[in-house]
Protein backbone atom coordinates (compact mmCIF):
# COMPACT_ATOMS: atom_id res chain seq x y z
CA UNK A 1 0.00 0.00 0.00
CA UNK A 2 2.43 2.04 1.11
CA UNK A 3 4.48 1.78 -2.03
CA UNK A 4 1.39 2.11 -3.94
CA UNK A 5 1.22 5.48 -2.49
CA UNK A 6 4.95 7.07 -3.21
CA UNK A 7 4.36 5.76 -6.96
CA UNK A 8 1.30 7.91 -7.15
CA UNK A 9 2.62 10.52 -5.72
CA UNK A 10 5.59 10.68 -7.65
CA UNK A 11 2.95 10.53 -10.99
CA UNK A 12 1.23 13.74 -9.49
CA UNK A 13 4.58 15.20 -8.79
CA UNK A 14 5.70 14.68 -12.17
CA UNK A 15 2.51 15.41 -14.04
CA UNK A 16 2.77 18.76 -11.99
CA UNK A 17 6.48 19.62 -13.19
CA UNK A 18 4.96 19.03 -17.07
CA UNK A 19 2.04 21.08 -16.86
CA UNK A 20 2.61 24.11 -14.71
CA UNK A 21 2.31 26.75 -16.12
CA UNK A 22 3.79 30.44 -15.76
CA UNK A 23 1.54 32.27 -12.83
CA UNK A 24 0.65 36.13 -12.27
CA UNK A 25 2.38 36.84 -8.80
CA UNK A 26 1.33 38.80 -6.77
CA UNK A 27 1.83 42.56 -6.03
CA UNK A 28 4.21 43.25 -3.21
CA UNK A 29 2.30 46.05 -1.84
CA UNK A 30 -1.18 46.54 -1.78
CA UNK A 31 -2.45 48.66 -4.74
CA UNK A 32 -2.84 51.96 -3.22
CA UNK A 33 0.19 52.07 -1.71
CA UNK A 34 2.17 54.14 -4.64
CA UNK A 35 -0.19 56.49 -4.26
CA UNK A 36 -0.50 59.48 -4.84
CA UNK A 37 2.33 58.92 -7.41
CA UNK A 38 0.64 56.19 -9.23
CA UNK A 39 -2.78 55.31 -8.43
CA UNK A 40 -4.64 52.66 -7.28
CA UNK A 41 -6.94 52.20 -9.97
CA UNK A 42 -4.42 52.31 -12.28
CA UNK A 43 -2.03 49.63 -10.69
CA UNK A 44 -5.60 47.12 -10.40
CA UNK A 45 -5.94 47.26 -14.03
CA UNK A 46 -2.42 47.07 -14.68
CA UNK A 47 -1.84 43.94 -12.65
CA UNK A 48 -5.10 42.15 -12.70
CA UNK A 49 -6.10 42.86 -16.52
CA UNK A 50 -2.35 43.76 -18.52
CA UNK A 51 -0.26 41.48 -16.52
CA UNK A 52 -2.86 38.86 -16.01
CA UNK A 53 -3.02 38.71 -19.94
CA UNK A 54 0.70 38.61 -20.42
CA UNK A 55 0.39 35.87 -18.18
CA UNK A 56 -2.31 33.99 -19.72
CA UNK A 57 -1.42 34.80 -23.35
CA UNK A 58 2.44 33.44 -22.35
CA UNK A 59 0.58 30.13 -21.77
CA UNK A 60 -1.68 29.76 -24.26
CA UNK A 61 1.09 30.22 -26.56
CA UNK A 62 2.57 27.20 -24.95
CA UNK A 63 0.15 24.45 -24.76
CA UNK A 64 1.50 22.41 -27.95
CA UNK A 65 4.89 22.86 -26.35
CA UNK A 66 4.22 21.93 -22.04
CA UNK A 67 7.92 21.12 -22.03
CA UNK A 68 8.50 24.68 -22.26
CA UNK A 69 6.98 25.82 -19.07
CA UNK A 70 9.69 24.22 -17.16
CA UNK A 71 11.95 26.77 -19.09
CA UNK A 72 12.59 29.90 -17.25
CA UNK A 73 11.68 32.81 -18.87
CA UNK A 74 15.11 34.68 -19.83
CA UNK A 75 16.10 31.28 -21.10
CA UNK A 76 12.86 31.22 -23.66
CA UNK A 77 13.63 34.81 -24.38
CA UNK A 78 17.25 34.56 -25.34
CA UNK A 79 16.69 31.64 -27.64
CA UNK A 80 13.79 33.04 -28.98
CA UNK A 81 14.79 32.04 -32.61
CA UNK A 82 14.76 28.27 -31.43
CA UNK A 83 11.13 27.89 -30.86
CA UNK A 84 8.80 27.07 -33.19
CA UNK A 85 8.64 29.55 -35.27
CA UNK A 86 4.26 29.91 -35.22
CA UNK A 87 5.32 30.87 -31.37
CA UNK A 88 7.85 33.14 -31.55
CA UNK A 89 6.01 36.40 -31.39
CA UNK A 90 3.78 35.03 -28.98
CA UNK A 91 7.05 34.41 -26.75
CA UNK A 92 8.34 37.46 -27.40
CA UNK A 93 5.55 39.81 -26.54
CA UNK A 94 3.92 38.32 -23.80
CA UNK A 95 7.07 36.60 -22.21
CA UNK A 96 8.49 39.97 -22.11
CA UNK A 97 5.48 41.44 -20.60
CA UNK A 98 5.62 38.72 -18.04
CA UNK A 99 9.22 39.09 -17.01
CA UNK A 100 9.13 42.70 -17.47
CA UNK A 101 5.90 43.15 -14.88
CA UNK A 102 7.48 40.84 -12.28
CA UNK A 103 10.48 43.10 -11.85
CA UNK A 104 8.80 46.55 -12.26
CA UNK A 105 5.92 46.11 -9.39
CA UNK A 106 9.45 44.79 -7.23
CA UNK A 107 11.59 48.04 -7.93
CA UNK A 108 8.99 50.07 -6.43
CA UNK A 109 7.77 50.50 -3.06
CA UNK A 110 5.70 52.86 -0.92
CA UNK A 111 6.72 56.93 -1.18
CA UNK A 112 9.64 57.06 1.75
CA UNK A 113 10.29 54.00 2.56
CA UNK A 114 13.77 53.76 1.08
CA UNK A 115 16.36 56.29 -0.35
CA UNK A 116 19.49 56.36 -2.25
CA UNK A 117 22.54 55.21 -0.16
CA UNK A 118 26.02 57.13 -0.12
CA UNK A 119 27.38 54.35 -1.45
CA UNK A 120 24.88 53.70 -4.35
CA UNK A 121 24.65 58.13 -4.86
CA UNK A 122 28.47 57.53 -5.61
CA UNK A 123 28.14 54.97 -8.51
CA UNK A 124 25.44 57.33 -9.68
CA UNK A 125 27.63 60.34 -9.96
CA UNK A 126 30.58 58.62 -11.24
CA UNK A 127 28.77 57.42 -14.32
CA UNK A 128 26.42 60.09 -15.11
CA UNK A 129 27.84 63.29 -13.29
CA UNK A 130 25.45 63.28 -10.65
CA UNK A 131 22.36 61.41 -9.11
CA UNK A 132 19.95 64.33 -10.82
CA UNK A 133 22.35 63.79 -14.44
CA UNK A 134 21.26 60.22 -13.82
CA UNK A 135 17.56 60.78 -13.12
CA UNK A 136 17.52 63.28 -16.10
CA UNK A 137 18.90 60.89 -18.26
CA UNK A 138 16.64 58.58 -17.74
CA UNK A 139 13.22 60.60 -17.89
CA UNK A 140 14.70 61.08 -21.12
CA UNK A 141 14.96 57.58 -22.82
CA UNK A 142 11.38 57.33 -21.00
CA UNK A 143 10.16 60.17 -23.25
CA UNK A 144 11.96 60.05 -26.36
CA UNK A 145 10.29 55.98 -26.64
CA UNK A 146 8.10 56.31 -29.88
CA UNK A 147 5.23 54.96 -28.77
CA UNK A 148 5.17 51.61 -26.15
CA UNK A 149 8.34 50.21 -24.48
CA UNK A 150 10.24 50.72 -20.98
CA UNK A 151 13.30 52.84 -20.09
CA UNK A 152 16.05 50.57 -18.08
CA UNK A 153 19.42 51.13 -16.41
CA UNK A 154 22.03 48.37 -16.64
CA UNK A 155 25.08 47.19 -15.06
CA UNK A 156 28.14 45.60 -17.02
CA UNK A 157 29.45 43.23 -14.31
CA UNK A 158 32.36 45.65 -14.35
CA UNK A 159 29.86 47.75 -12.65
CA UNK A 160 29.67 50.15 -15.54
CA UNK A 161 26.01 52.25 -15.66
CA UNK A 162 24.08 52.44 -18.47
CA UNK A 163 20.71 53.83 -19.61
CA UNK A 164 18.94 52.17 -22.71
CA UNK A 165 15.38 51.55 -23.80
CA UNK A 166 13.70 48.53 -25.67
CA UNK A 167 10.37 48.89 -27.44
CA UNK A 168 7.00 46.83 -26.75
CA UNK A 169 8.00 44.16 -24.40
CA UNK A 170 11.81 44.25 -25.43
CA UNK A 171 14.46 43.75 -22.95
CA UNK A 172 18.07 42.73 -22.12
CA UNK A 173 17.50 39.25 -23.00
CA UNK A 174 15.61 39.70 -25.82
CA UNK A 175 18.46 42.04 -27.40
CA UNK A 176 20.92 39.03 -27.07
CA UNK A 177 22.92 40.62 -24.10
CA UNK A 178 26.00 39.95 -25.74
CA UNK A 179 27.27 42.57 -22.93
CA UNK A 180 26.20 40.48 -20.39
CA UNK A 181 24.40 43.31 -18.54
CA UNK A 182 21.78 43.32 -15.99
CA UNK A 183 18.78 45.17 -15.83
CA UNK A 184 18.70 47.40 -12.12
CA UNK A 185 15.89 49.73 -13.02
CA UNK A 186 13.48 50.24 -15.35
CA UNK A 187 10.22 52.11 -16.08
CA UNK A 188 7.16 51.12 -17.84
CA UNK A 189 5.81 53.91 -20.63
CA UNK A 190 3.24 52.27 -21.87
CA UNK A 191 0.14 54.49 -21.93
CA UNK A 192 -1.75 51.73 -19.43
CA UNK A 193 0.84 52.84 -16.81
CA UNK A 194 -0.08 56.37 -16.54
CA UNK A 195 -3.00 57.40 -18.98
CA UNK A 196 -6.10 57.47 -16.61
CA UNK A 197 -3.81 59.58 -14.07
CA UNK A 198 -1.52 61.46 -16.11
CA UNK A 199 -2.93 61.67 -19.84
CA UNK A 200 -0.64 62.12 -22.34
CA UNK A 201 1.57 63.61 -19.77
CA UNK A 202 4.42 61.13 -19.64
CA UNK A 203 6.99 63.91 -18.67
CA UNK A 204 5.15 64.10 -15.63
CA UNK A 205 4.35 60.34 -14.73
CA UNK A 206 8.11 59.54 -15.24
CA UNK A 207 9.38 62.60 -12.62
CA UNK A 208 6.86 61.12 -10.61
CA UNK A 209 8.40 57.33 -10.84
CA UNK A 210 11.19 58.66 -8.71
CA UNK A 211 9.44 58.78 -5.60
CA UNK A 212 8.19 55.41 -5.57
CA UNK A 213 11.42 53.71 -6.97
CA UNK A 214 12.53 51.10 -4.36
CA UNK A 215 15.96 51.80 -4.54
CA UNK A 216 17.44 49.84 -1.61
CA UNK A 217 16.29 46.80 -4.25
CA UNK A 218 18.27 48.90 -6.63
CA UNK A 219 21.25 48.84 -4.62
CA UNK A 220 21.02 45.31 -3.86
CA UNK A 221 20.57 44.19 -7.69
CA UNK A 222 23.79 46.14 -8.30
CA UNK A 223 25.89 44.84 -5.92
CA UNK A 224 24.29 40.87 -6.55
MN1 LIG B 1 2.68 47.56 -18.38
Amino acid sequence: MRQVLITIALWLTSLFLVTAQYVLPALPYNYNALEPYIDSTTMRIHHDVHHAAYVNNLNKALEKTPELYKKSLPELLSNIDQLPADIQVAVRNNGGGVLNHNFFWKIMAPAGTTNISAALDKKLTENFGSVDKFKEAFEKAALTRFGSGWAWLVASPNGKLEIISTPNQDNLYILGNKQNQKAILTLDVWEHAYYLKYQSKRAAYAKAFWSVVNWKEVERLLNE
